[in-house]
């Protein structure tokens, strides 16, 4: 099996380290910074076949030109926003193939926090960036919410044991909004307790899969009469499609103090 190692950035950043068939080679997911990537590459090390990028933020793409100083390594990204690193533009239905790790991934456009933001489907895993976050999602900075809802639809559909490595370590206070929109949702409890207990032995809680947040991540679950309910008081009114519920539950969090 596929295993995926990580780097820590900033506060809360994950940066993946994808290894395939060959134990010492792997793809860099998103390295907002090099500092800790190429620590973690010369301590353990590996060398890197590629860089994937999801999004043009900066704490995601920020050490991709510092990496390239020491490794020169094709750099994948979205077609439709400006990574000047970038050596080949992906876009949705395109297929990516890393030969020196046995691997490939669909690439998937998924407009929402940012408005070219792509995602990476293959070998039982997405590389989703910060587009969906473990029991969230990303804030609305240059799509809509109804770009938004169709991204994550696509997400939703994919297999329940689908595992989902996102680009950052907000599943506690995202447990806590989602506890307050669903109070009685008792496989988000659980994992609210799981969490914890990661959190405490400074463990990541990704990866995630499209099984539980199917289950708990109230921005998958728009359709759901309870979550409807909540984002109606919330609002003060009727919310009558699953767009507008989705809607008012981002907003809703956007002013979340919990
Ligand atoms: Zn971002
Ligand atoms: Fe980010």
């Amino acid at each position: 099996m596929t295993d995926v190692l990580h780097a820590r950035a900033f506060e809360d950043n994950y940066i993946w380290l994808i290894r395939g068939k060959s134990p010492d080679r792997v793809a860099i997911v998103d390295p907002g910074d090099a500092e800790p990537v190429l620590a973690a590459l010369e301590k353990q090390r590996l060398t890197p076949a590629a860089i994937l990028c999801t999004h043009h933020h900066g704490d995601h793409v920020g050490g991709v030109e510092d990496i390239l100083k020491h490794y020169k390594v094709p750099v994948y990204g979205p077609a439709r926003e400006r990574i000047p690193a970038v050596t080949r533009k992906l876009q949705d239905g395109d297929h990516l193939d890393l030969p020196d790790l046995g691997l490939g991934f669909d690439v998937l456009d998924v407009p929402g926090h940012t408005a070219g933001h792509i995602a990476y489907y293959g070998a039982g895993m997405l590389f989703c960036g910060d587009t969906l976050f473990s029991a969230g999602c990303g804030r609305l900075f240059e799509g809509t919410a109804e770009q938004m809802l169709t991204s994550l639809s696509r997400f939703a559909a994919l297999p329940e044991a689908t595992r989902v490595y996102c680009g950052h370590e907000y599943t506690e206070a995202n447990l806590r909004f989602a506890l307050t929109v669903e109070p009685d949702n008792a496989d988000a409890s659980n994992y609210r307790e799981r969490a914890r207990a990661l959190r405490r032995q400074n463990l990541p809680t990704l990866p995630s899969t499209i099984g539980l947040e199917r289950r708990v991540n109230p921005f998958l679950r728009s359709g759901q009469a309870g979550v409807r309910r909540s984002a109606e008081k919330q609002a003060g009114r009727a919310l009558v499609s699953e767009l507008e519920v989705f809607a008012a539950v981002r907003r809703w969090k956007d002013g979340f103090r919990g």
